[in-house]
């Protein structure tokens, strides 16, 4: 993950997406039109040899300082655009605020509108003004060469009419010479931008091979052992992690097993790091010391690919797909896509199946007001937006997906949740637990109460670990954690 959260990376993949849209069709336009150009310039170079050899050799001398320019400048200008890309990407993202639903709602209430927009056009001020600059330099430099050229064509051309006059040419020479002379003008004008827009285009073209040719963020093993189905335990062995070599701490030697077939329950404060254990577990990082291992094989000898293939998650920031219900369950397990039993016994496993069966099409319902489904177009009942809790169980549903995962990772699956479908979901996962080890973080205690194990994660290390009621008689942050909860369900509610 952490090249998603790098800039220069990002700047790169942007100029990649840029050049991947327009490169192949400008290379081929362009090489076309430099061959023609060099062919047409051939013929006319011809002519003009006929007539005077040395006043053709001056022609061509005079069009090289042109071409160099526009070189230069092409350079210039993909400079330019390498240094513009993190206000082009900043212009991008409140341009998109702007306009996507996701953002309607803050940007409507708090009236972020002109205030956005004016971020927006700062952005683009600066690259214009930086494109300004670029186009003054490059201007500078043309246009003297571009009048040297002019004027050694126009002596060449004074030369041949003088000639003509002193009868040394005869008037057939001189149209000739004349017709040949602005040929090569016109022809050396081609290659010039063809061979330019070649320049511009292999240098966007550089970008592409730099994402393409990246090398794995992680460590890939050379010969990767094969990976078993979990037998005896995932071990967190003296993990440290920080998010880049500046950054805090966030764990500071993690000490963790998880058991096969327990249920571990891990809580903490927010910004303890629990989401990035998770996110380590799934190996998205790797630890900077210490390991992860997976009945004693360290996830960095294993493939992983294999390792995720064995994992089952709902990610405390899921994502919500513009697809259908159906589709956005069956996601989740890409190998029964079209086994609708099993996408509905995962949407009856989470709770949601009632909800889903009630929508104007059921499970093939579009779950989004972006796209229209198929031929629906204009019917309102082609797409529905759920609310964030009915999202959450779909969710739910898709982690679910993957039955025979060996661990199930729930990362505060139940937040979104109301009371009673937060009591129903863990009813469910108790059934499917009987086969799965899972690791489940949550703020509420009454889901963490009945796991296996707790583990409370506190200042980077786990502070404490143990069942519910031996963390109770500890009086240590757990028991402090749960009472605090506890009495706030027991507090009258007072007025004052
Ligand atoms: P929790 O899930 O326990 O609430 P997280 O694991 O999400 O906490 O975050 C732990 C700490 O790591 C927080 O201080 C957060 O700011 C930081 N953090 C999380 N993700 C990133 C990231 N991608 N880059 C840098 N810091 C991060
Ligand atoms: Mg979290």
């Amino acid at each position: 993950m952490a090249r998603f959260e790098d800039p220069q990376f990002l700047d790169h993949l942007r100029l990649a997406q840029q050049a991947g849209a327009t490169a192949p069709s400008q290379v081929i336009g362009s090489f076309s039109r430099t061959v023609q150009s060099c062919i047409s310039s051939v013929g006319f170079v011809t002519a003009l040899v006929a007539v005077s050899p040395l006043v053709s050799v001056v022609a061509i001398i005079s069009a090289i300082p042109s071409l160099l320019a526009q070189l230069n400048s092409s350079k210039q200008r993909a400079n330019h655009l390498w240094r513009s890309s993190p206000a082009q990407r900043k212009q991008i993202f409140y341009r998109s605020l702007l306009t996507e639903e996701q953002a309607v709602k803050e940007v409507r209430l708090f009236g972020l509108g002109s205030f956005l927009h004016n971020r927006m056009l700062k952005e683009l001020k600066d690259v214009s003004a930086g494109e300004a600059t670029v186009d003054s330099r490059v201007f500078r430099v043309q246009t003297p060469l571009a009048l040297a050229t002019a004027a050694i064509s126009g002596c060449a051309m004074l030369w041949a009419v003088r000639m003509a006059v002193q009868h040394r040419l005869t008037v057939g020479d001189l149209t000739v010479f004349i017709a040949a002379m602005s040929g090569f003008q016109s022809a050396v004008g081609g290659i010039i931008s063809g061979t330019t827009d070649l320049v511009t285009a292999s240098l966007g073209f550089k970008h592409y091979r730099i994402v393409v040719d990246a090398p794995p963020d992680l460590q890939v093993p050379e010969d990767p052992k094969p990976l078993n189905p979990l037998l005896n335990v995932i071990e967190f062995r003296n993990v440290w992690f920080r998010y880049h070599d500046r950054a805090p701490w966030i764990l500071r030697g993690v000490n963790l097993s998880i058991h096969h077939g327990e249920a571990l329950a891990l809580v903490g404060l927010n910004g303890a790091g629990k989401s990035t254990l998770v996110k380590l577990l799934c190996r998205f990082y790797d630890p900077v010391r210490g390991s992860i291992t997976w009945d004693g094989e360290d996830l960095r000898a294993l493939p992983i690919e294999e390792v995720r293939a064995r994992i089952g998650a709902i990610f405390q920031d899921h994502m919500a797909y513009d697809l259908t219900a159906y589709e956005n369950i069956a996601i989740g397990d890409l190998s029964k896509q079209d086994a609708r039993d099993a996408v509905m016994e995962a949407a009856r496993a989470a709770d949601v199946d009632e909800t889903i069966k009630a929508l104007p099409r059921g499970y093939d319902t579009l779950l989004s007001r972006i796209f229209f489904a198929g031929t629906s177009r204009g019917d309102p009942e082609a797409g529905v937006v759920l609310s964030g809790g009915q999202w959450q169980r779909v969710a739910f549903a898709r982690g679910l997906m993957r039955k025979e995962a060996d661990l199930l990772i729930l990362d505060e699956p139940t937040a979104g949740l109301d009371a009673d479908a937060e009591a129903e979901v863990h009813a469910r996962l108790q059934e499917h637990r009987v086969t799965t080890t899972s690791l489940l973080i949550s703020h509420r205690m009454g889901a963490v109460k009945k796991a296996d194990k707790i583990a409370v994660l506190s200042d980077g290390i786990i502070v404490e670990l143990g069942t519910h009621d031996e963390l109770m008689e500890q009086r240590g942050e757990y028991a402090r954690l749960f009472n605090v909860q506890a009495a706030d369900f027991q507090k009258p509610v007072t007025k004052s």
